[in-house]
């Protein structure tokens, strides 16, 4: 497994953020969390990232607990990319995609030929060649997005989680940076944890879904099995039409105007 997660309870102060998860993901899976705002979808990556620390030892990465990796040694295997961005970020893109190899570099910290041109190739990959230059404050939302995600592709990491990584990409970025996850998938077998505030990118892309809501787990299951418009309603209050997809078999989910539970 790429990830366990066994009875994991996270509190802020007396908040309890997460109540309870079990759940694994699968090594070379493309794993999709949704639920409401404020359902702990963040809570749940920094933790899974090792960025929030869980009262209780209850997570193992590729079947190691959590805390025997060293912070270079998570960090050649788990890569996160944030839903917040830092905003003073006085670097350009170039230098930021290079961070992601800092976890294989020597005590001197000198990229190397090899470094380079995986960066190079990371921001191809993502469509961020052409700003290479530019600092990062003087990009759009989207793109610092990709800047990102392309920073955690040059990590070269075993599992990839992605915090609403489509937020601010436009419609033809959304399906590449889907079709580029589902590439590193196939082609190198990395694992993808995502969180998607869209439920109709995570049915055709997901092949399990996880869905929260309050912090907790109301299901687990393949897009067909998580979203039927009983589960969606009650966890989202309003009135959903689910059907088919005209693309493939996966749900199709549209929200009803006017129609929601106060
Ligand atoms: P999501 O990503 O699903 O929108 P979050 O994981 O960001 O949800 O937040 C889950 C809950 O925890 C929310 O109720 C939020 O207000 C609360 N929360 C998040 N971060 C903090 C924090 N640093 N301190 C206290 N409460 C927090
Ligand atoms: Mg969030």
């Amino acid at each position: 497994m790429a990830i366990d997660v066994k009875n994991l309870n996270y509190y802020y102060g007396d908040f309890p953020a997460l109540k309870n998860l079990t759940f694994s993901v699968t090594t070379g899976g493309f794993f999709i969390i949704i639920g409401p705002n404020g359902s702990g979808k963040t809570t749940l990556m920094k933790v899974m990232a090792g960025i929030l620390k869980s009262q209780f030892d209850q997570l193992k990465i590729l079947d190691r607990p959590m805390d025997q990796y060293s912070r270079k040694a998570l960090a050649r295997t788990i890569a996160f990319v944030p839903q917040m961005i830092p905003v003073d970020f006085p670097f350009t893109v170039t230098e930021i995609v290079l961070m992601g190899r800092s976890p294989y570099l020597g005590m001197l910290g000198i990229e190397q030929e090899k470094d380079l041109k995986i960066a190079t190739q990371a921001l191809a990959f993502t469509d961020v060649e052409h700003l290479a230059h530019r600092k990062l404050n003087q990009l759009s939302g989207g793109e610092q997005q990709r800047v990102f995600v392309a920073k955690a592709i040059c990590q070269e990491p075993e599992i990839i989680l992605l915090d609403e990584p489509t937020a601010s990409l436009d419609l033809a970025h959304q399906v590449r940076l889907m079709d580029l996850m589902e590439k590193l998938k196939h082609e190198r077998g990395i694992t993808v944890v995502m969180v998607s505030h869209d439920v109709n990118l995570a049915a055709m892309y997901g092949d399990r879904l996880l869905l929260l809501n309050k912090g907790e787990m109301v299901r687990l299951g393949s897009p067909k099995e998580v979203l039927t418009f009983q589960t969606l309603e009650h966890v989202y209050g309003c009135t959903l039409l689910v059907d088919e997809n005209p693309l493939g078999k996966t749900p199709r989910v549209t929200p009803v105007p006017g129609k929601y539970m106060t």
